[in-house]
């Protein structure tokens, strides 16, 4: 049955899509977009359909900007002997977070996951190869997260790295198992990368 009018219907259904919203929050952020003034909705939404057209991938990472390079590529500051891969754009601002990286990244855009029928080619391995070929790569840093996709993927990516000679590590488990990056505190995450161990 429905309560409530079509487009409030609407609009709590599309945001009960998003991740970690379930109905309640969903209904309890419309009835909030209801009471703001026009122009508060209105810059939310305009926001929304700024970013999905301005947005989009790094071409040498594949982390999001909105730029062809994103900030962290372009700036030539960063040390191009250290290359960490992460999964998400995401884990990219945990790590920042931590002011101890000054390197470059590589955005995988997910993990290995047979369960989900995520095979290698279904993320940027293909991409991190090439750059590693072009690059003067000294020391791959992996910080997928610590779940079994992203052990799985680590190990993976080792046994193809390594070959080329250059050296493979992974960050410590200061994150608890089944944990994701994000989440860390800025501490942990730190001790994580000095506790990182090659493999
Ligand atoms: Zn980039």
């Amino acid at each position: 049955m429905e309560y409530y009018s079509e487009s409030l219907s609407k609009l709590i259904n599309e945001l009960a899509r998003l991740p970690g919203i379930g109905h309640k929050t969903a209904q309890r952020l419309a009835m909030h977009i209801l009471k703001v003034p026009k122009e508060e909705s209105s810059a939310l939404a305009q926001a929304i359909v700024e970013a999905k057209e301005k947005i989009r991938y790094c071409k040498v990472c594949f982390n999001i900007t909105d730029q062809d390079v994103c900030r962290f590529c372009s700036d030539p500051r960063r040390d191009d002997k250290f290359l960490c891969v992460v999964q998400e754009p995401k884990d990219i601002v945990a790590i920042e977070k931590t002011r101890d990286y000054r390197g470059r990244y590589h955005v995988l855009q997910g993990a290995i996951s047979p369960m989900e029928g995520i095979g290698p080619n279904d993320i940027r391995i293909k991409e991190l190869l090439l750059r590693l070929q072009q690059m003067d790569v000294e020391e791959v840093i992996i910080a997928t997260n610590p779940t079994i996709e992203g052990e799985a993927t680590a190990m993976y990516l080792a046994k193809l790295i390594k070959p080329s000679g250059i050296k493979v590590t992974r960050i410590a488990h200061g994150i608890p198992v089944g944990g994701d990056l994000e989440y860390a505190d800025e501490v942990t995450l730190a001790k994580s990368f000095e506790g990182r161990h090659e493999i």
